[in-house]
């Protein structure tokens, strides 16, 4: 084996191992470097499953769009797996003063954005997903968004991208990139490997910056992490994705009959290994569990039988970095998803694609450019 390649993509979470596929796809040698012994062991193997179309800036929306509108809904059939996806629709949900004002914000942005979403009171909310208790005041009910198994769907990109002749390469953990004759061509390993390629693909989530700043460039991450917990399997209840108008909890019913939730308190932020394993807090389930037993009192006494957290590789502005950078030939970024994601990987895997190969983007990216930041205060 050389360790040659037309393009190497760094990472093989759901955007990496849906950028492999979409190459591999068309016939180009694509290596994918991952430095767990795990296919996916970063935030896509975490994550809460949602597949919104609501609630998104531009040009994200637009990448929520393509995905959703075009590729999500026959991506199963493509990728010859079963992604267990579901669209049927979400309810943004209300009770407090502040959580109404939320669902005014949210309205605004899909109105920007054109994402079909509607104000309903209590009781059209509960005719919709009739386990919602009264404690629902108002709700935003968004048609388009649904729900996915995020394992299901990285691990289906990655044996297309596999059948296809991609090549994995697990347990080699990039250090650094190299420079030649001004283009990045080399990734070096911690194990002392070198791997060329004529561009490079840098979609190693969270940590993408470290491996960034070897070639100069700085990614303004924030450090937050968000925690999800799954409950023990329940009889189908409903379909439709439920979220708390100010983040305290999202989820759905999986197929197997686990509910699953995510969340963050804003307590995060705080937690102190920064640089390790992303770590539960003992506040999050907590604070979870008690806001969905009253909107959803038939949840009460169901037990969750696990929990974790997950790193969300949150830009400053919370969109991501789609871009081949000019300042370093040869690189692309496509890092930066910032909690968002999972949903629309399937484009972002067919743009990155298209930038790595010259051609225009099916989806206009310009907006999200690394030079998109500038210094403030000044
Ligand atoms: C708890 C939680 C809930 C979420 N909920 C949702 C949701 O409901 N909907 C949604 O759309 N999005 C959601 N997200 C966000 C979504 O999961 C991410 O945006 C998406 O998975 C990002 O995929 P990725 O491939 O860019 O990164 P990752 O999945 O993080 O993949 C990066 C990969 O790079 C590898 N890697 C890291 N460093 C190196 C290195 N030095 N060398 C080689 N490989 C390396 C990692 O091991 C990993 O496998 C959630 C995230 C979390 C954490």
């Amino acid at each position: 084996m050389t360790n040659t390649a037309d393009v190497i993509v760094i990472g093989s979470g759901v955007v990496g191992s849906a950028t492999a596929y979409e190459l591999a796809r068309r016939g180009h040698r694509v290596t994918v470097l991952e430095r767990s012994p795990n296919v996916g062991d970063g935030a896509s193997s975490r994550n809460g499953a949602g597949v919104r179309l609501g609630g998104r800036l531009s040009p994200e929306a637009e990448l929520a769009a393509k995905s959703i509108y075009e590729i999500w809904p026959t991506l199963g059939e493509e990728l010859d797996a079963d992604l267990e996806y579901v669209r049927a629709g979400s309810l943004t949900l209300a009770h407090s003063e502040s959580q109404i004002a939320s669902l005014d914000k949210k309205l605004a942005k899909d109105r920007k954005s054109g994402a079909p979403s509607r104000l309903v009171d209590g009781a059209e909310a509960r005719e919709i997903c009739p386990y919602l208790s009264s404690y629902v005041e108002q709700a935003v009910w968004s048609e388009m968004d649904g729900h996915a198994n995020p394992m299901a769907t990285t691990l289906a990109y990655y044996r297309a991208a596999r059948r296809l002749g991609a090549r994995y390469i697990t347990g080699e953990n990039v250090v650094a990139l190299e420079k030649r004759q001004g283009r990045v061509r080399r990734v070096l390993t911690e194990a002392g490997t070198v791997y060329e390629a004529d561009k490079v693909i840098l979609a190693a989530g969270f940590n993408s910056r470290r491996i960034a700043k070897t070639v100069g460039l700085w990614i303004p991450f924030l450090k937050r992490v968000d925690e999800c917990l799954i409950t023990e399997v329940q009889p189908p209840m409903f379909q439709v994705r439920l979220s708390c108008a100010d983040g305290n909890f999202y989820g759905s019913q999986t197929r197997h009959g686990s509910f699953l939730f995510g969340g963050n308190t804003n307590l995060e932020r705080y937690e102190e290994c920064y640089d390790g394993k992303p770590m539960n807090t003992n506040k999050q389930a907590a604070d979870k569990c008690r806001a969905i037993a009253k909107f959803l009192p038939a949840l009460k006494n169901v037990k969750v039988v696990r929990h974790w957290a997950g790193w969300l590789d949150s830009m400053v502005d919370r969109l991501p970095i789609i871009q081949e950078i000019p300042e370093v030939p040869g690189l692309i970024l496509a890092c930066g998803f910032s909690g968002h994601g999972f949903a629309i990987a399937p484009a972002v895997g067919k743009v990155v694609t298209q930038l790595a190969l010259g051609e225009p983007a099916c989806v206009d990216v310009s907006a999200l450019s690394y030079d998109r930041f500038k210094p403030t205060g000044v």
